[in-house]
């Protein structure tokens, strides 16, 4: 294992909680993780590459690793840490801000994106990969409850974010992290997780937040849900019924397949919905 304490402490480096600093040094860890991302010989993208740990592991494997990291304090740890590999691209943009069509064109290729998240921003970050054209994988570290709302089909774990993962996309949980793997130590316990695209499948910005209207209020049936964000009750009514449910159905009980079924009618002028 490198010194990573020592270069960080060389470079005075200050861990910032808001930027969502929490580092994994373990080798066989680290090594588990671009494994299981699929690392070997493929193009990788990074989010939040730290003092370039995971990064390392994956460089080791991969024919090409963008990472993106937007502390810059780090970039002078990352010149150390990285600077044996050849097959490395630094990015210091903010993904969400660059937007899913800025960094498929900056990759240019087929990738898989490999990270331990920035817990602040794990949701729109997976929910902008999942509107790539370009990204067939996604494998991260995210906060356990997270994970368990990810892979949920049915109860109270299911929700608009089980929803717009599942329709794209398979998940699984890969394993659990513990907290004391990390440094500074998160207070919850994390998992890895793995979302394989099915396959053609992209989240168009309509079926996202469509589906985010549907569980906009969890104890509203999906008509008061959907009603109160504009679209016509008549039609939907209608809709419901060619789906065999009733009026008073709440999204969860419809489950994703049917949530994408009804996107696709309420959008057909036969339902006049819009
Ligand atoms: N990959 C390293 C590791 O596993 O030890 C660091 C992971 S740490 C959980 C998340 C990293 O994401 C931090 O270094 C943080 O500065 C960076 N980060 C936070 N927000 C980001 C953003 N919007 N874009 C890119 N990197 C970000």
């Amino acid at each position: 294992m490198a010194d990573y304490a020592g270069i960080l402490s060389k470079h005075k480096f200050k861990f910032k909680k808001s930027l969502g600093q929490n580092f994994i040094y373990d080798d066989d860890l680290l090594d588990e993780i671009a494994v299981a991302g699929g690392a070997d010989g493929v193009t990788v993208v990074e989010i939040g590459a730290g003092a370039g740990t995971l990064s390392r592991a994956i460089a080791k494997r991969a024919k090409r690793l963008c990472a993106f990291e937007i502390d810059e304090t780090l970039f002078p740890v990352l010149d150390e840490t990285l600077n044996e590999f050849d097959n490395v691209q630094l990015f210091s943009n903010n993904v969400l801000e660059l937007g899913v069509e800025t960094v498929d064109m900056l990759v240019g290729e087929p990738y898989v994106v490999i990270a331990n998240l920035p817990y602040y921003i794990t949701t729109p970050l997976i929910s902008l990969f999942l509107k790539s054209e370009l990204c067939g994988s996604i494998t991260c570290l995210v906060q356990k409850e997270v994970a368990d709302r990810i892979c949920a089909t049915d109860g109270s774990d299911y929700g608009a974010l089980s929803a717009s993962v599942q329709a794209v996309a398979e998940p699984q949980t890969v394993r659990v992290v513990k907290s004391w793997e990390f440094d500074p130590m998160p207070e919850v316990d994390s998992a890895l997780i793995k979302l394989d695209r099915i396959a053609g499948a992209t989240l168009s910005e309509e079926l996202d937040d469509f589906i985010k209207q549907c569980f906009a209020q969890k104890r509203k049936t999906l008509v008061n849900n959907l009603t109160a964000a504009g679209i016509n009750k008549d039609g939907l009514l209608r809709a419901l019924t060619k789906l065999g449910e009733s009026a008073t159905v709440r999204a969860e009980q419809l489950g994703t397949e049917k949530l994408i079924e009804l996107e696709r009618l309420i959008r057909d002028p036969e339902f006049g919905t819009e």
